[in-house]
């Protein structure tokens, strides 16, 4: 990869060719590790997520910030919080990212059920000021039976109800398999929540690597085709995150069942070009991957091998 004046190129095949009209800022030193965790039980508490991420040779982790069936949360607890951010910063840790209950529907068609991811997300923000700078993702929630244009404004809704200015926490959608009445299986549909939400500039995507497979990205095959396409309907710049998922079923099958790194149907060889890929090295890479602990030491310690720049 080479870039010259405001355009980054590089190599495809056997020539060079264009790929985003402008050179992100975090594209112009040398990304020199990779950022790399998983996601981790955050019933010990953020001091104790920490250790464990350290152990397993992660710099980041994913966590609930509650029950995922979106119970009420814990307390914080600041001593807790305030140890864990010396601890983050002594290893040089990236930001790390949050994960909303997935029980949540933002768009249901039902008010408590809306009322209530409402409360918990906007209670869910609160909370993430206490590691400012952080990631929360969420589902952008089923439409059920309403539509998706319906499905998208809901969801938009909701954001300009609980995204504040002072806020410090950058709020990814994750792109989504489309299973069942789900919003966010296609780019276009995140672009159009991101264009209704007034403090847009709080917003992001997570991508999410079986979920755009099973919705009919093909990563596999065209990863610069997918990303280009990414980069004209979102815009690179959106994209913060991305959860790195083999897929335990086929292409375009709208299942959304992940799989171990390299035995399910994105491969070993896929999972490398995406964490290798010149516009997608410098982000954070979360697994959330069917393993115990040793398993993601090992997904980890394999990835970190397969990193190259
Ligand atoms: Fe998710
Ligand atoms: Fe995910
Ligand atoms: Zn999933």
């Amino acid at each position: 990869m080479f870039h010259y004046g405001q355009a980054l190129f590089y190599k495809i095949g056997t020539g060079y060719n264009v790929y985003v009209d402008f050179i992100p800022e975090y594209l112009e030193g040398v990304v020199e590790m990779l950022h790399i965790g998983c996601h981790l039980s955050a019933s010990g508490g953020y001091m104790h997520i920490g250790k464990e991420a350290l152990s397993i040779g992660a710099d980041t982790f994913q966590f609930f910030t509650r029950n995922p069936r979106g119970g009420k949360a814990k307390d914080m607890n600041i001593e807790d919080v305030t140890s864990f951010l010396a601890l983050a910063c002594e290893n040089h840790f990236v930001p790390i990212m949050a994960h909303a209950p997935y029980t949540l529907n933002p768009c249901s068609a039902d008010a408590r059920v809306k009322e209530f991811a409402l409360e918990v997300m906007a209670d869910d923000l609160l909370r993430m000021e206490y590691t400012p700078n952080s990631y929360y993702n969420f589902h952008p929630g089923s439409h059920v039976g309403q539509g998706i244009e319906a499905g998208i404004v809901l969801i938009a809704d909701l954001l300009n109800k609980i995204l504040r200015l002072e806020h410090t926490t950058l709020v990814l959608l994750e792109t989504m398999s489309g299973k069942g009445s789900e919003v966010g299986g296609t780019f276009e549909q995140l672009r159009q929540i991101i264009d209704r939400v007034e403090l847009n500039e709080k917003m992001g995507v997570c991508l999410d690597t079986c979920h755009v497979h099973d919705a009919g990205y093909d990563i596999v095959n065209d990863l610069d085709g997918v990303l280009f396409e990414f980069d004209t309907v979102i815009g690179l710049e959106r994209l913060h995150a991305v959860h790195l998922n083999d897929s335990k079923n086929a292409f375009g099958s709208r299942k959304d069942r992940h799989e171990k790194i390299g035995q399910g149907e994105l491969g070993l060889s896929t999972i490398t070009n995406i964490i290798n890929h010149p516009l997608l090295c410098h982000l954070p890479f979360f697994l959330e991957t069917p393993n115990e602990l040793d398993g993601y030491a090992e997904e980890i310690n394999l990835l970190r091998g397969a990193f190259r720049e």
